[in-house]
């Protein structure tokens, strides 16, 4: 299966991930993930990316493009991937479909997780982060111990853009850059939505009704 997951920041893109991926066996690539994991090493790339992220930006679509080129070019791929926070504007998802279109490799489905921005807010300000990737909520999903990641027993941080200046300057990027994407891959007859609101189960339920279509 070769899937893109869509959805505004705080749409459970994330917490979804974790279980398709348990689900279908598809590696979850997050972009966020990988350019956190670089500004924590300080690698050049980390720290070229950090000013963008620090402010809610999007990173340049051609470090992003390169980023994405090498991952799908690793022999867990072969078999299929899922892409979280990637295409995120149009010339991305163009590139994507150049680098798949060299493989003879095309997208199977864009799952389009669709949430109102008034609960994107409490959403990212509650969230807590563990370094392995796991998401968690203070109210929503809060984890067995405060603090503690229930996956791999690492401690949860904040993420710097998940404060208030940065998550609203998120939200007007995703409307203004990404969400064009939803009408893109509509043409493409590739996008499928579901209903973001209501528990995480529940939603993961019917993830689950369109995936098995591709297994
Ligand atoms: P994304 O990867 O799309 O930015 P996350 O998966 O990190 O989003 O989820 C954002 C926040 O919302 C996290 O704190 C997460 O625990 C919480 N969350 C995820 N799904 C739900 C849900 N269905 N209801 C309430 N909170 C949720
Ligand atoms: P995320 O973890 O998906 O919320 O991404 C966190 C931040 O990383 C974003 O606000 C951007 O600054 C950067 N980023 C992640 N993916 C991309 C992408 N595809 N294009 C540009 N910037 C990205």
């Amino acid at each position: 299966m070769r899937l893109v997951l869509l959805g505004p920041p705080g749409a459970g893109k994330g917490t979804q991930a974790k279980r398709i991926a348990d689900e279908y066996r598809v590696p979850h690539i997050s972009t966020g993930d990988i350019l956190r994991e670089n500004l924590r090493a300080e690698t050049p790339l980390g720290l070229e990316a950090k000013g963008f992220m620090d402010r809610g930006e999007l990173v340049p679509d051609e470090v992003l493009v390169g980023i994405i080129r090498d991952r799908l070019g690793k022999p867990d791929c072969a078999g299929g991937f899922m892409l979280d926070g990637y295409p995120r504007t149009i010339p991305q998802a163009t590139a994507l479909g150049e680098i798949l279109g060299e493989k003879g490799t095309p997208l199977d489905v864009v799952l389009n997780i669709d949430v109102p921005d008034e609960e994107l807010v409490s959403r990212l300000s509650g969230r807590r982060m563990c370094e392995c990737g796991a998401s968690y909520h203070v109210q929503f999903n809060p984890p067995a111990v405060e603090g503690v990641c229930d996956a791999c027993g690492g401690r949860l941080y904040q993420r710097d853009d998940d404060k208030e200046d940065a998550i609203r300057n998120r939200l007007q990027v995703y409307s203004d850059q990404t969400q064009p994407l939803i009408d893109f891959y509509s043409k493409e007859s590739l996008l499928a939505s579901v209903d973001g609101t209501g528990g995480i189960d529940e939603i993961f339920a019917a993830i689950k009704k369109i995936l098995d279509a591709y297994k």
